[in-house]
């Protein structure tokens, strides 16, 4: 057995992969307790044709999205942010990192088809800034994008999108003041080359207003990327 595979059943016996909807410990060789398999509540129809915020309507956009533009083609997002608040909350603070890979392989089986029609040259997560990466050791929304590339076979480019200004969103910001807060934030690294991508799927775990990807949407646009989307792990209306 090669030292690597040793390591990695180490790990595992040493820290076992939590189940990210009950956090006990999952059985051997899953990453989901069996009676936990419907825990999370899946979007579904209808929902925005635009950014993918399920709908109580048959609208065909939601609010946010009659009223603004965005940078984007068309969003997804996997689950209702409700039901799975918890679990991101701990994937993002609580240093659950093996659910990621469950909630990749959960985003692929359910939005395969969605992912197919976009034909990615490449997956970009959205960075956090470097105080707030070296705090947490890593980047949820790099850790799902690894999980959605990996399976359909996909590079997940983390080297041309950079945050340069720690912002955080604030809940009682209103869309503009949104946007405003988070001009200047990024930048790409790769701007006095035209980038070769001509269909990228933006992911994150979290979609509410859409600034954050609009403004990265933006920047890439402006280098050239004909098709940009965007895939999240949740969406919901009052985060
Ligand atoms: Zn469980
Ligand atoms: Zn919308």
């Amino acid at each position: 057995m090669g030292l690597e595979k040793t390591g990695k059943i180490l790990t595992k016996l040493l820290f076992p992969p939590r189940c990210p909807v009950c956090d006990g410990i999952a059985p051997w060789g899953s990453l989901i307790c069996p009676g936990c398999r419907d825990g999370f509540r899946l979007l579904t129809a209808p929902w925005c044709m635009q950014c993918g915020k399920k709908l109580t309507t048959d609208e065909e956009y939601c609010t946010d999205c009659r009223r603004s533009r965005h940078q984007y083609l068309r969003g997804r997002a996997l689950y209702e942010y409700e039901s799975v608040a918890d679990a991101i909350y701990r994937m993002k603070y609580g240093s659950r990192r093996e659910y990621a890979e469950y909630f990749g392989g959960e985003m692929v089986t359910h939005l395969g088809g969605f992912i197919a029609q976009a034909r990615p040259d490449a997956l970009i997560p959205i960075p956090l800034h470097p105080r707030r990466m070296r705090k947490r050791g890593y980047n949820q929304a790099a850790l799902l994008a690894r999980a959605v590339g990996g399976r359909i076979g996909v590079p997940v480019r983390e080297d041309l999108v950079f945050r340069i200004k720690n912002t955080t969103p604030l809940k009682q910001q209103n869309p503009a003041e949104r946007q405003n807060n988070l001009k200047k934030a990024f930048i790409i690294k790769q701007n006095d080359v035209k980038l070769e991508l001509k269909s990228t799927i933006l992911i994150d775990d979290i979609y509410t207003t859409g600034s954050t990807v609009d403004e990265v949407a933006g920047l890439l646009k402006v280098q050239g990327v004909e098709r940009i989307y965007v895939l999240t792990l949740a969406c919901g209306a009052g985060i």
